[in-house]
């Protein structure tokens, strides 16, 4: 004879946590952007995440105006781009 399974009852469905749903905002915001990628930094002498001004707002949670500050002010490792644009180093936001 079987038993019945001894988890009938359901468990109640977690809630997703806030980080998750930030972490899966951030994965959206930096794949519709294929500028972004690893480059070697020179202020981490390491090769690391470069990111545009805009994703590292999103990241940081502060406004473009305020990661190019911080760029100004030299609080954080950027490089250009061959083409101009800036790309900020991710390892001091
Ligand atoms: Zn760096």
């Amino acid at each position: 004879m079987n038993q019945p399974p001894s988890s009938l009852h359901v468990a109640p469905m977690e809630k997703r946590t806030e980080v998750t749903i930030e972490l899966e905002e951030i994965v959206l915001v930096t794949s519709g952007f294929a500028r972004s990628g690893t480059a070697w930094c020179v202020g981490c002498a390491n090769e690391v995440l470069m990111v545009t001004p805009a994703q590292a707002a999103v990241i940081a949670r502060v406004s473009v105006r305020d990661i190019n500050r911080r760029v100004e002010a030299g609080e954080v490792h950027f490089l250009e781009t061959t083409e101009g644009s800036l790309l900020v180093c991710m390892s001091l936001l």
